[in-house]
């Protein structure tokens, strides 16, 4: 008999622990998917969904490549309530020195034969005649695709109890490490493998992850149908995503099933409170205005934010924790983690089982250079 309650227990049943939680059971793991609430309520509850590639670097592109091909696998056992579809995404660019990024931005996606459709300002507005005239063009992106995220982990989640996985719901782990996760009712749980996929709060309890809270703003409206088709995105969102210091406001706005048009997005550091910021979001509906006038009339229904957990790099932070053998982590997903949730679980469960996984697990090691020392427990 062993020591152990369970072989795996994993911290935080947001998309990316529910995913990990379906890997692992999925491959006959005894495993525990914890929460001090409920099924994906922190940051997953708060995104928009987009299943969207992105190039920042080759291990970004790597990743979310990956994980969309997962996600593209997984669409015929996705309930409804998913709401997965393969609207596809256009990069709006506003100029022709956007217009050149749209070039480059083809060129290497073709080269890892992603399909994309470079867009002139002619097809552009074909496609969607709400933008405002006088854009440059874009790139169609067209396997890019929408989901509705806390249905997602729901899904994932009620599948991995279906192979045996054990959801344990309010339970407020205060730390882990050593085999152990303690609650706060001063009750333990023991595994041979930890994982850490609490999100922002994952450096409370693995001290020494270096994760950084970027706030984000949303805005949905009452339903319009047929007022847009794709997921459109102004290229000046990259500088937006890429800078760290200033808050940035972009263009970003998303189509849902309903009709309803769900509008972003904003990036803030610093700002610790979950309450909307009226200044943050006007900002944003401004910026969404002048590339899509007609937003204007519309109704908004409601707004909110969420805390993007973000690393130094950009890039999450999946695997062996270097300072306590039993602990991996499964976080810093920033503002990636749905569609990163897929391909992060499989790397991992790949990595502790042996398997071998189907793209470099390295970039993403938590050990990575100059990244973090871990904090022996
Ligand atoms: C405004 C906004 C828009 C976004 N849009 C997109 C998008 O379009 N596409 C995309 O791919 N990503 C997007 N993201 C990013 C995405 O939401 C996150 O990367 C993803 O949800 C992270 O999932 P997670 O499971 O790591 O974390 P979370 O969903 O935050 O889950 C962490 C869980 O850990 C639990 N937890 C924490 N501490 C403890 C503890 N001590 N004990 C027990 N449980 C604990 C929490 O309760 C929580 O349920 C967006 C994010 C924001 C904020």
């Amino acid at each position: 008999m062993s020591q152990y309650d369970f072989e795996v227990v994993i911290v935080g049943a947001g998309i990316v622990g529910a995913a990990c939680a379906d890997e692992f059971a999925r491959r006959s793991m005894r495993v525990a998917l914890v929460d001090r609430d409920g099924v994906g309520t922190g940051a997953t509850s708060a995104a928009m969904g987009h299943i969207v590639v992105m190039d920042d670097s080759e291990a970004q592109f790597v990743l979310t490549r990956y994980s969309q091909q997962l996600w593209q696998r997984l669409k015929p056992e996705l309930p409804d309530d998913v709401e997965y579809e393969q609207r596809g995404t256009i990069w709006v660019a506003a100029d022709d020195e956007e217009m050149m990024e749209v070039r480059r931005k083809h060129a290497y996606y073709s080269k890892r034969s992603v399909p994309t459709e470079v867009l002139d300002a002619q097809s552009l507005r074909r496609l969607e005649p709400n933008l405002r005239e006088g854009l440059a063009g874009g790139l169609r992106v067209p396997e890019d695709a929408v989901v509705y995220p806390p249905c997602a982990a729901r899904f994932l989640t009620e599948r991995a109890q279906r192979h045996g996985a054990e959801l344990r719901l309010g339970c407020s782990v205060v730390q882990m490490g050593v085999g152990r996760v303690r609650l706060s009712d001063g009750s333990e749980i023991g595994a041979e493998i930890l994982v850490n996929a609490a999100g922002v709060w994952s450096s409370e309890l693995t001290p020494g992850v270096e994760i950084k809270k970027r706030k984000g703003h949303l805005v949905i409206t009452d339903p319009h149908p047929g007022f847009m088709r794709h997921q459109l995105v102004e290229l000046g969102y990259l500088k937006s995503a890429h800078s760290v210091n200033s808050d940035s406001v972009a263009f970003n706005v998303q189509p849902r099933r309903s009709g309803e048009i769900l509008i972003g997005s904003s990036r803030q550091y610093g700002a610790e409170h979950k309450e909307v910021d009226d200044a943050m979001l006007e900002r944003m509906l401004q910026r969404a205005r002048e590339y899509m006038p007609a937003l204007d009339g519309m109704q908004g229904v409601r707004s909110w934010a969420g805390f993007r957990a973000a690393t130094a790099d950009r890039l999450p932070l999946i695997g062996p924790w270097p300072g306590d053998k039993s602990v991996f982590l499964a976080t810093g997903h920033e503002g990636l983690g749905i569609t990163t949730s897929l391909a992060t679980a499989r790397i991992l469960v790949d990595q502790i089982t042996g398997a071998r996984p189907e793209i470099p697990v390295e970039p993403y090691w938590p050990s990575r250079a100059g990244q973090l020392t871990g904090e022996k427990k």
